[in-house]
């Protein structure tokens, strides 16, 4: 049965929960949030059960008992806000406002919280020291993150720098890998305690506008579906339907994006931490380089308690142009001399592709405009960096920062962009526009061909020399082999030079 938002607002969270178990057909995302064809490999129209998540990882209801408080609202009052989107931006957005006092509704097109999400699968969960105060107690995480590797290879060869630590397993703790679907859903419901209103199965289709152009809600795809509010929080992931309606990106380029593809793969839970020389709880993540053959990207593999994702990132113009499949640079990277004693035998649970906006400081887009806000990946908040692929921790502080601005804009009675502009400041102000604008030169030399394919050849063949005892050869010199290399590679010693000073501006 189709109901009315007006109907829902009436019947409050108990009807929330009813519409979260409508049947999946009803909750395709709109072909709208894909970005213009043309800019598109084949690969970016995978089938859209490839979104789905484990059967085994969906949380029971994805719904808080607390969130019945809700429901003793009355339906003519509407909502101060309404928040799209119940990712990790859109819930942290909402449980700011719902704590600050703010009528707040959460809008999600999925059947339940996470239920269309991915990821590669860690979240750096400091950001939730001050948000929720001892958050590692309860969260969903499967593994601790104690090892952290970086691996540059050829197609041959390999090169790792392999780190692990203890500290990393112990309170505060650093990095935890985390199925989307249990984190997006306790998120959530952490919203909906602190008295958001969740909405689900239900797609924004586009903004509404008073005379003076200043947004005055949303538009579902429900009959008689619009939701009026006073400032809107767009939190609608990568590529966000609602920041290019309201000409927030000026200059979208296909570059900037890549599409993420990752295989969930299952074995027993004995040969993972035998495999990675992990106990209990502890965890890997590995970034790999090289691994993409002639498409600009890089590689990933993390452990879970009893599955192992891996995944490539590939950046849309040179995957378009190589003619290439994801699912042939995934098979690549798993027959990789180095990788496939680390997968063998697993059996694959799970297909997933989803954008990532890794154009960093130089494509995010305006934050706010009269009535609205955009946070997380809609902002295209997310670091890929080479060393770093971090999107949830950005989401997370900067739809926070979005609820505080758009709760402190309410009281001062001012919501059109000015009175919004705190947004901005909070994030000037915090670490994510302060690693943004450090490190704004480093997406496009991790993505550069010299970084990609001549460095690590390189650095794996001066290794490999090194390494090499060719008696009766002496011993090679370590400067006069590089340079062997470097001439063999066709790198000028002027480039070399330049990319060694933008690295050194870019990370030092
Ligand atoms: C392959 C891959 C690997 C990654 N690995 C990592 C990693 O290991 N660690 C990390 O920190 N980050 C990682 N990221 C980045 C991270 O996933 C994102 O930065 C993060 O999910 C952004 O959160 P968000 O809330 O802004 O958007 P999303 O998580 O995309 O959430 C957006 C929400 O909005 C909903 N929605 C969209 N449109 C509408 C609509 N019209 N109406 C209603 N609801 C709508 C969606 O269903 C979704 O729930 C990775 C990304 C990819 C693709």
């Amino acid at each position: 049965m189709a109901e009315t938002v007006p109907s829902l607002l009436a019947q409050g969270a108990a009807a929330t929960r009813a519409a979260a178990h409508l049947p999946p057909a009803a909750h395709l995302p709109p072909a709208a949030h894909l970005p213009s064809v043309a800019h598109l490999p084949p690969a970016a129209h995978l089938p859209l059960a490839a979104h789905l998540p484990l059967a085994a990882h969906l949380p029971p209801a994805a719904q808080s008992a607390d969130a019945t408080q809700s429901a003793t609202r009355p339906a003519a009052e509407g909502f101060d806000v309404v928040v799209v989107g119940a990712g990790p931006a859109g819930s942290a957005a909402a449980l700011t406002l719902a704590r600050a006092g703010v009528r707040v509704c959460l809008v999600e097109r999925g059947p339940f919280p996470g239920a269309k999400n991915m990821y590669g699968g860690v979240l750096y969960g400091r950001v939730l020291d001050g948000l929720l105060p001892g958050w590692w107690q309860e969260a969903p995480v499967q593994r601790w993150v104690t090892r952290r590797a970086t691996m540059v290879v050829t197609p041959t060869q390999s090169l790792t720098v392999d780190f692990r630590t203890t500290a990393w397993g112990e309170p505060p703790y650093n990095g935890a890998t985390v199925y989307r679907s249990d984190l997006d859903a306790w998120l959530a419901a952490k919203a909906e305690a602190a008295g958001a209103v969740l909405l689900c199965s239900t797609t924004v289709t586009g903004l509404t506008r008073g005379p003076t152009g200043q947004v005055t809600g949303v538009r579902t795809d429900r009959p008689d579906g619009d939701l009026p509010a006073r400032v809107v929080v767009a939190c609608d992931g990568v590529n966000s339907l609602l920041a290019k309606e309201a000409g927030l990106y000026r200059h979208p380029e296909p570059e900037h994006f890549t599409l993420g593809v990752k295989e969930v793969l299952a074995l027993p839970r004995q040969d993972i931490e035998a495999r990675f020389g992990l106990a209990g709880r502890e965890g890997t993540d590995i970034e790999i380089l090289g691994c993409t053959g002639d498409v600009p990207g890089g590689g990933f593999l993390y452990t879970n308690l009893d599955t192992i994702a891996v995944g490539v990132v590939l950046q849309l113009p040179g995957l378009a142009s190589s003619g290439r499949r994801p699912e042939e640079l995934i098979a690549g990277l798993k027959a990789h001399p180095a990788v496939a004693p680390l997968v063998v035998g697993g059996q694959l649970k799970e297909y997933s592709a989803h954008l990532i906006p890794e154009g960093g400081w130089d494509m995010l887009p305006d934050l706010a405009a009269d009535g609205l806000l955009v946070a997380g990946d809609a902002a295209a908040l997310c670091l890929a960096t080479g060393i770093w692929l971090e999107g949830v921790n950005y989401a997370i502080a900067s739809g926070a920062a979005a609820g505080e601005a758009a709760a402190a804009a309410l009281a001062s009675g001012d919501t059109s962009a000015a009175g919004l502009a705190g947004y901005r400041h909070r994030l000037e102000s915090s670490f994510v526009l302060a690693d943004f604008k450090r490190l704004r030169r480093a997406p496009g030399l991790v993505l550069s061909e010299r970084v990609q394919r001549r460095y690590p050849q390189i650095a794996c063949n001066l290794v490999e020399r090194l390494f090499t005892v060719d008696n009766p050869n002496p011993k090679p010199r370590l400067l006069a082999a590089g340079r062997a290399e470097l001439r063999r590679s066709a790198v000028r010693a002027r480039d070399l030079a330049r990319d060694a000073w933008t690295a050194l501006r870019a990370f030092g």
